[in-house]
């Protein structure tokens, strides 16, 4: 399938065609226990695409037995071997872009160019942690004492419990397979339900590139808390890695409790992209538009909080604007599309009930402001001005493709503003000063600082943040040490 070939009804159906739709438990597809299934659906217009194994918690823990069953032998597994194997999963979802991207695009609604990015950053993870896999290092050192050793090895953490979310159904999964299979665990993975179909492509290819049976494990399911609950009860489990919002997280950190699970939480984000006086204009818009609408605003790096200092503010609005505006929504297949439909009704309510709090607190809308009428949940590209600090709009994660702008006099008010949130994931600094970079990048609480850029993402960078937006961080060497516990041996010298 070329980039060039139309995506017309029969494509999507030969696509669809490939997507095995059983739950994959010991290296064998089945159907969920009782045979129920779901409905997955296209956003953009509402209609079920294909049903698929809706698991049960009997086939969770059939899922752990075979991932509990299969880790010793995978934690032997040379590292150079786990390393081809995900090296191999890398070329075929490289040589099935066409067909990942696609299917992305049904089951989420993003146009088909940000599907086409979305598989190469997230085929990039399984290619860093093949590199990353055989680079796991530990220390061997005399004590401060002058004798005796210190031996610190790490090993596999054990079987882990993968929950991801809808957003970018390919680069979460990748995100947390690569360093899991890459340390030696074992793993099970329950993609959300909105858009299991990719997850389910993604381990067909994991099985090709010799993931042997039991390593890798998929419970799709309807209900998300009847997978995780029985799980995370049981002592074999060892980690659970979430990615999602930061309610979720915070009930799956309570339950983690129970049995003193490892946890790598990726929650919500709420990032401010300030932009001082001395910015390139022009270039802070085009990072605008990037860090907003990229994935139509549902990103938790999103920026949500436009801080703009009040001389540059009127230019940067109506330029800004004016970029919005000239947004073309629409299916995600079509060619001319630029920004795709919300992921569902409900969530294109809540972005409204924000729109419409922030306006009657006294907020400017300077495009948009209100949902697209027609099939699909499509919501126009919105830009707010002058909108009140108290608003709710920038307490909230928003989540679509609305950006409130509100400005500041000085660099101690942007840093104040910009740490008025609970959350602490991406922020984004727009200025030519260096100087101030490093001076503000010092004060604000953010895990991940873009530096006139608007796109920060990268498989060899840590990625997470403080406060409420999680624990842990995934990419770079520091993701594959949040799979690793460290084993240290006092050795007595002979
Ligand atoms: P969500 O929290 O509703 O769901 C995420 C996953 O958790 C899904 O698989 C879902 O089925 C599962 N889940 C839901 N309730 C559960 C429960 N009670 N027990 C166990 N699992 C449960 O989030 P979402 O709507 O899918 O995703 C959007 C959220 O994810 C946003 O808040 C966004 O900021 C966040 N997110 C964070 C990152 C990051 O890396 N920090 C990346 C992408 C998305």
């Amino acid at each position: 399938m070329s980039e060039n070939t139309a995506v017309t009804p029969e494509r999507e159906q030969e696509l669809l065609a490939k997507v095995p739709t059983g739950l994959l438990i010991n290296g064998e597809w089945r159907d969920a226990t009782g045979g129920a299934t779901f409905a997955v659906e296209d956003p953009a217009t509402g209609k079920a695409l294909l049903e698929i194994a809706d698991g049960t918690s009997e086939d969770a823990l059939a899922a752990l037995d075979a991932a509990a069953a299969a880790q010793a032998s995978w934690a032997r597994t040379a590292p150079r071997e786990r390393a081809e194997i995900l090296r191999r999963a890398f070329d075929l979802v490289t040589a099935r872009s066409e067909e990942f991207a696609l299917l992305m695009t049904l089951e989420m609604g993003k146009p088909l160019p940000e599907s086409r990015g979305e598989v190469t950053y997230g085929a990039e993870f399984l290619r860093w942690f093949s590199e990353e896999a055989v680079r796991d290092y530990g220390r061997y050192v005399t004590t401060p004492e002058g004798k005796n050793k210190i031996l610190v090895q790490r090993k596999p953490v054990g079987p882990c419990l993968l929950i991801t979310p809808w957003n970018f159904p390919l680069a979460m999964a990748t995100r947390k397979v690569g360093p899991a299979l890459a340390a030696g665990c074992t793993v099970i993975i329950k993609p959300a339900k909105f858009t299991p179909l990719t997850t389910q492509l993604f381990a067909s290819v994991l099985v090709e590139a010799g993931v042997p049976a039991g390593v890798v494990n998929v419970v799709s399911s309807s209900s998300a808390s009847s997978i995780s609950a029985p799980l995370m009860k049981d002592h074999r489990l060892r980690k659970v890695s979430f990615t999602g919002s930061t309610p979720v997280g915070r009930r799956l950190l309570a339950d983690a409790s129970q049995n003193v699970l490892r946890t790598s939480m990726e929650l919500g984000g709420n990032a401010p992209f300030i932009v001082f006086d001395d910015a390139d204009l022009d270039k802070a818009v085009e990072g605008a538009m990037a860090a907003k609408m990229r994935n139509m605003g549902e990103a938790c790096t999103a920026a949500n909080r436009f801080l703009v200092h009040e001389s540059v503010a009127e230019e940067f609005t109506s330029k800004f604007a004016a970029a919005m505006s000239a947004l073309k929504p629409g299916r995600g297949t079509e060619s001319d599309t630029t920004v795709g439909p919300l992921i569902d009704g409900g969530a294109r309510k809540d972005v409204h009930a924000l729109v419409t709090e922030a306006v009657s607190a006294g907020a400017r809308v300077a495009t948009g402001g209100s949902p697209l009428e027609g099939d699909g949940y499509f919501y126009a590209p919105t830009v707010l001005a002058d909108v009140p600090n108290d608003a709710e709009i920038l307490r909230n994660e928003i989540f679509g493709p609305v950006a409130p702008v509100t400005t500041f006099a000085t660099e101690e008010e942007a840093i104040r503003l910009a740490n008025a949130s609970e959350y602490g994931l991406a922020s984004y600094l727009y200025t030519r000063d260096y100087a101030r970079m490093f001076r503000v990048a010092e004060q604000i609480e953010f895990g991940m600082v873009g530096f006139n850029a608007g796109v920060i993402s990268n498989a060899a960078a840590p990625f997470g943040g403080v406060k409420q937006s999680g624990l842990g961080r995934e990419g770079g060497a520091e993701g594959i040490a949040e799979y690793t516990t460290t084993q240290y041996i006092g050795i007595a010298d002979p």
